[in-house]
């Protein structure tokens, strides 16, 4: 596996991640993710039950397992321009805005690099949920 595909499949994972958060009505909001072989993670801000930890772990990773067992496709470098006619001001104006459509689900600003389809990512193991300040840490890696 060269070090693009593994960095674009453990990119795509992390929005995976999201989506499935999104599904299971998680109390999470995604605000940064990091996908470097070995430390990959995103972070949510929200908060968790400790005790539910185990639980939510074990949803967050069969969710994501489903979703790529869908076989999705990915739609990637669609000119955000192109499908919002109006954009919030917050988004700057001086860069390539690009969106990432996995099908079926609401697209997400994003010009990174990402698998075509989701079964390319593998099978995504969700290896720990920490709770700090009010954020969330879920770190994932690829089977
Ligand atoms: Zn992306």
């Amino acid at each position: 596996m060269n070090k693009v595909a593994e960095l674009s499949r453990l990119h795509t994972a992390g929005h995976l991640i999201g989506l499935a958060i999104k599904h299971l009505g998680l109390p999470l909001m995604s605000r940064q993710s990091h996908h470097l072989p070995g430390e990959s993670y995103v972070e949510c801000k929200g908060d968790i039950d400790e005790n539910r930890k185990e639980e939510i772990k074990t949803a967050i990773e069969e969710e994501v397992n489903k979703l790529i067992a869908e076989n999705k496709p990915i739609v990637e470098r669609v000119q955000l321009v192109e499908m919002c006619p109006s954009i919030p001001y917050q988004v700057p104006n001086d860069k390539p805005m690009r969106v990432v459509i996995v099908e079926g689900e609401a697209g997400i600003p994003c010009g990174e690099s990402h698998v075509c389809v989701t079964s390319q990512i593998g099978r995504v193991i969700i290896n720990e949920i920490s709770t700090k300040n009010g954020n969330v840490r879920i770190c994932y890696s690829l089977n």
